[in-house]
């Protein structure tokens, strides 16, 4: 169906393999995502598009996830304004995420288009996956560009010789409204036919940019239908993402209440209730020294 996503609460993901099985797509338009993202961190204009790019980066790794329980963390640790950018996705494209500098801002850059390099700034992305073993699976790459788009590209060539092309982009209006977010990732699998591949690479080289597709009222459908178009595909399946965190105030208390013992006795002292708020969706959490001393009671017998 035609029309501009704006209205729904969530995104949706939808994924394509083509019939011979050389190359699959998943695609995620995530404007729900990204204005959920605006209204909780309070993103400068040049924030949005770097964040809700990133978000829409970890939906789409995160969708790719096998297992329920399996977590993936893109961390983007560049040296511009932005400072550093974590988000958490979950095996259904759920995402959360945060960024240091949520109000950093630049000048638009020499092509009139936000500067999300420049606030990106050069350094090392890291992906993390959690797959329940003991330890989790880390993966790194420079940043090649900060657009996060080639970045994530680059990661995939250099760090899991995976062929993947990365597209991301998110539209802001004069308002700081992201109006068109999404975008996708098309990778060759294991032993893809070269036709396909060129023929891919020549799609992707003609179509316009993803936010561009989206604002324009193009769905996931169309959008995949142009990435395979003249390549036999399949849709694979669908499902709706959005923006969800997992905290939980019993974690902040256990971790209060797993303080050293001096911190302990100055709370009490203080006598104030402590506040911890999440850095991901902003939820705070108020625990009187009460509570806190209850619960290491709880703990200690
Ligand atoms: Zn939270």
């Amino acid at each position: 169906m035609k029309g501009i996503s704006m209205s729904n609460n969530k995104s949706i993901i939808k994924r394509a393999i083509t019939s011979d099985g050389s190359a699959r797509i998943v695609f995620c338009d995530s404007t729900s995502i990204v204005r959920r993202s605006c209204e909780i961190h309070r993103t400068s204009k040049t924030m949005t598009a770097a964040l809700g790019r990133a978000l829409t980066a970890t939906s789409l790794m995160g969708s790719l996830l096998k297992n329920k329980t399996d977590s993936l963390t893109l961390r983007i640790d560049g040296d511009g304004p932005a400072g550093l950018i974590v988000c958490v996705g979950d095996y259904k494209g759920n995402v959360r995420g945060y960024a240091e500098n949520p109000d950093a801002e630049l000048p638009p850059n020499s092509i009139g288009k936000l500067d999300v390099g420049g606030v990106v700034g050069g350094g090392t992305l890291y992906v993390i996956r959690d797959l329940g073993m003991n330890e989790p699976y880390i993966g790194a790459s420079p940043i090649i560009s900060g657009e996060i788009a080639e970045d994530i590209t680059e990661y995939f060539a250099s760090s899991e010789q995976t062929p993947t092309v990365c597209a991301l982009g998110v539209r802001v209006d004069r308002n700081n409204i992201a109006y068109a977010a999404g975008g996708y990732l098309l990778q060759l699998m294991p032993g893809a036919d070269d036709a396909i591949a060129d023929k891919l690479e020549s799609n992707v080289r003609l179509m316009r940019s993803v936010s561009e597709l989206i604002a324009s009222g193009e769905d996931g459908d169309d959008i995949i239908s142009a990435v395979f178009s003249g390549i036999e595909y399949e849709m694979f399946d669908e499902f709706d993402a959005e923006y969800l965190c997992s905290c939980k105030r019993e974690k902040y208390l256990d971790a209060l209440s797993s303080l050293g013992k001096d911190d302990l006795e100055d709370i009490v002292k203080d006598g104030k209730p402590v506040e911890a708020s999440c850095r991901f969706c902003g939820t705070k959490y108020s625990f009187s020294p009460d509570e806190i001393m209850n619960e290491r009671e709880k703990k200690r017998a």
